[in-house]
Formats: C-alpha cells, sequence, structure tokens
C-alpha cells in the first residue's frame, strides 16, 4: 500500500511536464508548454495499480462496443479539434486520436496523467490539459483551432455544472456527446408538461438541441456503478434561440419558478430572490407580469415552454 502510494506520489511529481492543475510551481512552468511531452525517466504506473476514486466519479468504460457507439455518434473528422473531458485511462481517447485531427483531453486526476502520458504522448495530435474542467477555457486550450466538439463520460456528480460550463464556452463549441445518468439526460430531453423539467431543461432548450441516443448499462463499467447511464448528443447555438433583450433575466426568472416545483408560477414568482423581487414589483406584481407575458396564473413551472419564459422576462424588459 505504502510503496503503492510513493509511487503515486512520483508519478504526480513527473506528471508535471502536463498543462493545466495550477496547483504548484512546477505546474505553472509547465503550463506554458503547449503539449505534453514524454520523458524517458518518466515512471509508468500500470491501470492495475490506480484504485478509481469515487469522488472523481471514476467509473470507467470497459465495453467496448459502448466505445464504438459514442465515437460513431460524434463522428470525429481528421480536420476537427475533439475536447474530451475526463479521459480516465484512454478508453474512448484511444479512438478519438486515431480519426480526429486533434484531441485535446481534459483530467483532473493527476494520477491519471503518466498513464495518460505513456499511452498517447507520441501521438502528436493529442493535448493533455492536466486540471478542472469547470475551470478550463475550453476556448483558449482548443487554439489554434477555432471550434471543437466535444466527448465525455462524464462524472455524475458534476454532470450539471460542466454542462452549464459548456454551455457558457458556445462560442466556440459546436456540438457534444455526452455520457451523463440516465435520469440526467431524461431531464435534458424532457418535454414541457414533463415532471422531469427543470431548470437545465429550459437552459439546454434555449441554447442548443438535444436528442437521446442510447441507454447504457451499469455492467458497461468498472467500477459497476448502481444507476444506469444514457449518451445524449447536444448541437450548440452561438445565439440563444428566443427574442430576449436580458438573457440574465430569464435566468433568474426560470430559477425562481422552479425553486419550489409543488408552487405555482405566480407563487414562486411573489416570492422571487432580489434582484428578481424588486423587478417584479416594479413591473406591479407577480399576477400583472404574468397576464402581460400571457400565462396562466396557476400554471407550474414545468409546464412552461421556452417561448412562455421569454415572454415573462419581455414583461419585465
Ligand atoms: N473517459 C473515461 C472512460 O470512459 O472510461 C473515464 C470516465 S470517468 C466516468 C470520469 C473521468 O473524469 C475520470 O477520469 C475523472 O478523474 C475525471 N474527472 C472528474 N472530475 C473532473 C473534473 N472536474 N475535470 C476533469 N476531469 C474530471
Amino acid at each position: 500500500m505504502r510503496s503503492e502510494r510513493n509511487e503515486r506520489d512520483r508519478g504526480r511529481r513527473r506528471a508535471s511536464n502536463v498543462r493545466g492543475g495550477g496547483e504548484s510551481e512546477s505546474d505553472k512552468v509547465a503550463s506554458t508548454r503547449p503539449r505534453v511531452s514524454v520523458s524517458p525517466t518518466l515512471p509508468v504506473l500500470s491501470s492495475s495499480s490506480l484504485h478509481p476514486l469515487k469522488r472523481l466519479g471514476q467509473n470507467f468504460l470497459v465495453d467496448n462496443r459502448v466505445v464504438d457507439r459514442i465515437v460513431n455518434a460524434l463522428g470525429p473528422a481528421s480536420d476537427g479539434t475533439i475536447i474530451e473531458i475526463g479521459p480516465g485511462k484512454g478508453a474512448l481517447t484511444e479512438r478519438l486520436i486515431d480519426h480526429a485531427g486533434q484531441v485535446v483531453a481534459i483530467e483532473f486526476d493527476r494520477n491519471l496523467a503518466p498513464l495518460l502520458i505513456e499511452r498517447f504522448a507520441a501521438r502528436n495530435n493529442f493535448k493533455l490539459v492536466q486540471g478542472d474542467a469547470l475551470q478550463t477555457d475550453f476556448c483558449g486550450e482548443i487554439l489554434p483551432a477555432i471550434t471543437a466538439r466535444v466527448v465525455a463520460n462524464l462524472p455524475y456528480n458534476i454532470s450539471t455544472a460542466i454542462l452549464q460550463r459548456l454551455i457558457d464556452q458556445r462560442q466556440c463549441l459546436t456540438e457534444m456527446v455526452l455520457m451523463l445518468q440516465r435520469e440526467v439526460v431524461d431531464r435534458i430531453t424532457a418535454p414541457a408538461g414533463s415532471t422531469e423539467r427543470g431548470y437545465l431543461t429550459v437552459l439546454v432548450e434555449a441554447y442548443c438541441e438535444s436528442e437521446k441516443l442510447f441507454d447504457v448499462a451499469p455492467s458497461a463499467f468498472k467500477p459497476v456503478p448502481k444507476v444506469w447511464s444514457s449518451v445524449v448528443q447536444v448541437k450548440l447555438h452561438s445565439k440563444i434561440r428566443v427574442e430576449v433583450k436580458d438573457e440574465d433575466l430569464l435566468w433568474r426568472i426560470v430559477s425562481a419558478g422552479f425553486a419550489q416545483r409543488r408552487k405555482t408560477i405566480l407563487n414562486n414568482l411573489r416570492h422571487a430572490q432580489e434582484p428578481l423581487q424588486t423587478k417584479v414589483k416594479q413591473h406591479g406584481g407577480a399576477s400583472i407580469v404574468l397576464c402581460v407575458a400571457g400565462v396562466d396564473l396557476q400554471r407550474r413551472a414545468e409546464t412552461l415552454e421556452l417561448e412562455e419564459w421569454a415572454r415573462i422576462a419581455r414583461a419585465m424588459e
């Protein structure tokens, strides 16, 4: 156990020839290098010496048929750039490198870096960013490419936050093929009226088109998770798909609308937090705002379509 930890620590120090991280001085120096390079003395960790970390959602894909289906759904082109979030031990990465023009892989776990370097650094279309995808400037990392597509078997505990971050950087991202917990995919693709609908559904609808592709059984992973997964294809639009002048206002309204799911939209807007509360009052109160927007006061957030949310925002612009 102890020697394994020592080996991991050594691997950590040597892995400083990987971009990103920002946790030590050596990382800062290393982060100026454009891509990974392999030192002949780099210790190689065998994948069996690494215990999957639950807190990083490490359920590694071990079913090659699922790998094929994900890569086929993405259809990497020889002149295209692909961002992979959380390459893990490289199950998807290898196939991506074979087909894509450039692969930029962002992995948080420093212990996996030596493994990925050993496996892929000889491939000149591979770049490893060792760091947190929640902090990553995707548009900066893909330069000189202007746009990229994203593929990821995402850690479930951060999938919503990552999705939001990807949508925020949609100016350089055109499409994503993501494996998520099945319930999250059902939420993203839920039509108006479905109880699964939430803030994330409206957010994805506003900036993307999404389609659920297929379900994946727990047995496709190691260690085996407790839940099923699904793969979803998301095409990003650079502009919001409804007419609103103030997008921040729209997202405050949607967030307030779903704050208490059992309450009506009227009640939720009445009890909205600041600064939305003041805005609602300035426009005559929640009932007037909803009447101007043509939205029935008794409706619940889950029944509203994107355009109706936009009408509420326009009623307060
Ligand atoms: N892609 C690999 C596969 O399919 O076998 C691994 C998928 S595993 C579900 C999730 C991966 O994301 C792990 O390698 C984990 O270390 C990495 N990860 C977790 N949190 C991350 C973060 N904030 N930024 C980047 N990678 C992260």
